[in-house]
């Protein structure tokens, strides 16, 4: 049986550092789904269609990845893809208190969920989309840090 791993998140936008986990997902899993949460309450600077453009482009060269929205609880989302476990990404010890909630949270929702944790290269440890998004929005950018669709796409939106 096919080994499928949803790796949900904000991606608002994607970065190095979810590029690296992804990588690694898919070496270890038959299929992974990027899913793009829909969070009416959460303010994105993109919007979904506008992520899911910009992530397509970066996962095409993996054959076994792809893109998807979901909204509402992840367990509901993962029954329904009928997926084995969940993909998140820990960077520091900072990540760990909310993450390991999360887990928590999910396990207590739906038992069998497992929640499988990548750790990113060095250089991606200090990476989070809210701080590029800081960068780029004082006309800054961080060109190593993002592909460069979206360094494009940052230097558009603040009219760089
Ligand atoms: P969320 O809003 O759900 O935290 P994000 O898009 O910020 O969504 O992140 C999705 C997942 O990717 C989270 O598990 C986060 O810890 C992880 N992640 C984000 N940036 C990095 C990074 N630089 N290295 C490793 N994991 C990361």
């Amino acid at each position: 049986m096919k080994k499928l791993a949803v790796y949900p998140g904000s991606f608002d936008p994607i970065t190095n550092g979810h590029l690296d986990i992804i990588e690694r997902a898919a070496a270890l899993f038959d299929e992974v789904i990027v899913a793009i949460l829909n969070n009416s309450a959460k303010k994105s600077l993109f919007t979904n269609e506008e992520r899911k453009a910009q992530i397509a482009p970066l996962i095409k060269k993996f054959k076994n990845v792809k893109v998807d929205f979901f909204d509402g609880l992840l367990v509901d989302y993962m029954k329904k893809t009928k997926a084995n476990a969940c993909i998140r990404g820990l960077r520091a010890v900072t990540d760990l208190e909310y993450e390991f909630t999360l887990a928590n949270i999910n396990k207590k929702l739906s038992p069998k969920m497992e929640t499988i944790f990548f750790m990113p290269s060095e250089k991606n440890t200090y990476l989070s989309s809210s701080v590029v998004k800081e960068v780029y929005q004082f006309g800054g950018e961080l060109k190593d840090c993002v592909p460069s669709n979206i360094d494009k796409a940052l230097k558009k939106k603040f009219k760089k």
